[in-house]
């Protein structure tokens, strides 16, 4: 069947967040748009508001939904997380006052799939109630997108892993309890087999910060640099602390980049959708050279435009929900899917956020609307969970497996012969 309509029920639970969205968690959008404080469990006046609202969202069962029960969340499904996402996504705030903000989920997700229950109980729960923030750290300084080039090694002594080595852009380590860390174990293994991911706490000797390298619009001098730049300098971490077997760190990775690519598209489509709402408004009410812009061919284009490939984009992003849905945890399912959206949503983001931040003028330019902000936010889309290149690749490689060479010289879809083939099959009509 196909059914493009939401479930009533679960509507009246959209129509609810909508509302919060504005009353509760809009103002914390504006009195702290810094995606540092929102990292930072520290920070008392943020916290002092927050904590309520994770509350209420645990009430009204909304909280960290990214979750299937079996893995104690809701257990919804990724379509109903699609519809409360594209929603979530207008806003900073709304993600963690929803417990669904990455990197948490996708951290949250490889602990209920991989950890023992100690490790569950001790580093998922604190993490699900949103007690604590965590940190994922594969990429490397010398070359991020390329895990055969991963140098951070984990060596077994007696009772313990000795991990050694420099991670790059390891996000919100300054903040997390705890970092989740992948290093080679096996050097001479197959690439798959190569790597073991670990649980390090963030206070274990030789964890240090080099430095927190400042992500566009992070302030240096307000200190809000986010992206950690590592030194692993013989840390030494229990043997069970590794999570997932030895040897199986790649498949921990892969498993967690591909809800957080999902989950980030989910939020792209709400991002957009505000561009565009901004966008028409503007068109509305704006006149130049006595007309209204919305009343101009070109501005009608912009705004075409943007409606046709945000609905384009969200069918997919939908799709991609659906097949995650009944792919009953095989990964191999939504592969292509999950590549599909990861490459669309950089663009898409970027021409509608354009379009909008260019059709508010100079007003655009400033930090006077959300415009600039999301403006800045354009390259992550790009490069945060691979670059696009590399999602491009997947996708082809993926549809080719469907296809074989043509048998002879010419292709299958040769007229000739198929011309040839057409009259010997109606001959006897066409003969007659
Ligand atoms: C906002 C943000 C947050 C991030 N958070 C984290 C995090 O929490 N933890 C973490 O571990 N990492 C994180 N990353 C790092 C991210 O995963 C890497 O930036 C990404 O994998 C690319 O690696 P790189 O930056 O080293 O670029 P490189 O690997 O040096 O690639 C640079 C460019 O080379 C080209 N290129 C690379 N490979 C190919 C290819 N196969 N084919 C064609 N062209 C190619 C592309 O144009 C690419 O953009 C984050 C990145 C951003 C921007």
């Amino acid at each position: 069947m196909w059914d493009f309509s939401t479930d009533p029920e679960f509507q009246k639970k959209l129509d609810w967040i909508d509302r919060f969205l504005i009353e509760e968690v809009e103002p914390l959008d504006v009195l702290f748009p810094s995606v540092s404080v929102v990292y930072n469990t520290r920070h008392e006046a943020s916290r002092a508001i927050l904590k309520p609202l994770q509350d209420e969202v645990k009430r009204q069962k909304l909280w960290a939904c990214h979750l299937g029960e079996e893995l104690g969340g809701e257990g919804y499904g990724q379509v109903a997380l699609a519809l409360m996402n594209e929603r979530l996504g207008r806003s900073l705030w709304a993600p963690t006052v929803f417990g669904t903000a990455a990197p948490d989920t996708g951290n949250a997700e490889i602990l209920a799939m991989f950890g023992t229950p100690q490790q569950k109980e001790r580093y998922l729960q604190p993490l699900l109630d949103g007690d604590i923030v965590s940190c994922f750290s594969m990429t490397e300084p010398q070359g991020g997108a390329d895990p055969r080039v991963f140098t951070t090694t984990a060596v077994r002594e007696g009772g313990h892993w000795v991990i050694n080595g420099e991670k790059w852009f390891s996000s919100n380590a300054r903040y997390a309890e705890f970092v989740l860390v992948l290093a080679v174990t096996d050097p001479e293994a197959p690439i798959q087999k190569r790597m073991s991911m670990f649980i390090v706490p963030r206070e274990t000797e030789g964890l240090e910060i080099i430095r927190n390298a400042p992500y566009m619009g992070e302030r240096l001098e307000m200190d809000e640099a986010t992206e950690g730049y590592l030194h692993y300098n013989n840390v030494r971490v229990p043997l069970d602390h590794m999570l997932g077997e030895q040897g199986g760190g790649f498949a921990v990775a892969q498993a967690r980049l591909g809800g957080g690519r999902v989950h980030h598209a989910m939020r792209i489509v709400g991002q957009c959708q505000r561009a565009l709402d901004m966008m028409c408004e503007r068109a509305l009410s704006r006149r130049t050279q006595g007309t209204l812009l919305a009343d101009m061919g070109t501005v009608q284009t912009m705004i075409a435009d943007s409606q046709i490939e945000l609905e384009q984009f969200r069918l997919l992003v939908m799709k991609t929900a659906w097949i995650i849905d009944r792919s009953h945890g095989d990964p191999r399912q939504a592969r292509a899917h999950i590549a599909m959206v990861k490459v669309g949503m950089a663009k898409i983001y970027h021409d509608i956020v354009q379009r909008a931040l260019h059709l508010h003028g100079s007003l655009g330019a400033t930090f006077e609307t959300p415009l600039a902000y999301m403006w800045m936010n354009v390259p992550t889309f790009g490069l945060a969970d691979g670059p696009t290149e590399v999602h491009r690749v997947t996708v082809a490689r993926e549809l080719l497996r469907r296809y074989k060479p043509a048998e002879g010289m010419f292709p299958s879809e040769h007229l000739p012969p198929k011309i040839a083939a057409a009259r010997a099959r109606y001959a006897h009509i066409l003969n007659h």
